[in-house]
């Protein structure tokens, strides 16, 4: 069984630039550099992840902030069949669709049970 609990180390080889780069910033902010480093995995992973759900349009992982950044709705006829964004439910060319508009372009299509 694995032990959750327990901590790993990493061993990286950088650059002398890189290390010398590395201890100035932990220093500068009165840091260790394995403190910094670690803050600074922890920061790239959640940009990471908030970036893979941005590109992957992914509104599942985030309930809150799931078509947040609506600023319009109208109603259209569905020109082809697509899966509602909300509920996956795929829908039918012809019906009637609620489309969420944002401002980056992208648009949210919703069935009539969700709109
Ligand atoms: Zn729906």
């Amino acid at each position: 069984m694995e032990d959750t609990t327990k901590d790993y180390v990493i061993n990286l080889r950088v650059s002398r630039q890189t290390y010398q780069k590395i201890k100035d910033k932990a220093k500068k902010n009165g840091n260790t550099i394995s403190s910094l480093l670690r803050a600074v995995i922890d920061d790239s992973a959640e940009i990471i992840s908030d970036l893979s759900q941005d590109l992957s349009g992914a509104p599942y992982s985030s309930p809150k902030n799931r078509f947040s950044d609506i600023t319009a709705y109208h109603r259209a006829v569905l020109a082809q069949a697509r899966p509602c964004d909300n509920c996956r439910t795929e829908m039918i060319k012809g019906e009637i669709t609620t489309i969420g508009e944002t401002a980056k372009g992208p648009a949210y299509y919703f069935c009539g049970k969700c709109k």
